[in-house]
Parts: C-alpha cells; sequence; structure tokens
C-alpha cells in the first residue's frame, strides 16, 4: 500500500487513509494559504465601503447636501466602490454606501443624502 503524504509539508501520513493532512496546523497552513487572498481582497473592499459611507455620513449628519468631489477625495473617498444603485424621486441615479448616497456631477459637485429607511 502506498503511503499518503501530508498535502502541505509532504511528510509521510500515519493513520487513518482518508487524511490529507499530518495535522491541524499543516490543514489550517493549507486553508489560508489558497483563501488568504480572496479573504484579504474582500476585507479591502468592505474596508474601502465602511470608510466612504463614513465620510458621506459625516456630511449629511450635518445637513450638507453638496460638497465638492475634490473635498471628498482629499477625505479618502473611494468612487470605484459603492453598494448599490437607487433612483431619487427626481430621477437621478444615485450609488450609496449603504444607507449613504451620492450623485456626482458633471461640474465637480457632489450631492449627497442619506437613507430615510
Ligand atoms: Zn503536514
Amino acid at each position: 500500500m502506498m503511503k499518503k503524504h501530508c498535502l502541505e509539508c509532504r511528510e509521510p501520513i500515519s493513520g487513518r487513509s482518508d487524511k490529507k493532512f499530518c495535522s491541524d496546523d499543516c490543514r489550517s497552513r493549507h486553508y489560508h494559504k489558497r483563501e488568504g487572498p480572496k479573504i484579504s481582497m474582500i476585507r479591502g473592499i468592505n474596508y474601502i465601503l465602511k470608510r466612504n459611507r463614513t465620510i458621506l455620513s459625516k456630511f449629511t449628519q450635518a445637513g450638507r447636501r453638496r460638497i465638492s468631489r475634490d473635498q471628498l477625495i482629499e477625505l479618502g473617498f473611494s468612487f470605484e466602490y459603492f453598494t448599490h444603485f437607487r433612483k431619487s424621486s427626481s430621477g437621478s441615479m444615485y450609488r450609496y454606501c449603504y444607507d449613504q448616497g451620492y450623485l456626482l456631477k458633471d461640474n465637480g459637485m457632489v450631492y449627497v443624502k442619506r437613507d430615510k429607511e
């Protein structure tokens, strides 16, 4: 019978024949290597979305309706990331970061609003 080897460290495995790893350490190392980059990518995007939301909410909480695009960028806002679209009552398509919406105008101004729901 062929000896099985650990998928992570290549050491021979003793015991049950359906084992793929010699130890719990090797198993978690193996899955972390595979899933690690995906997980950190998702974490990174979540972080950007939350930061966007925090930046917008500072203005909406203060009752502001308009900010310049440059001002948002200076604060670290990232226009590439948002959670969804929603049409306003006037028919404009707002982008949202969770409950905080914004509309980028051609003149470099950004209209912001908070979702009431
Ligand atoms: Zn191992």
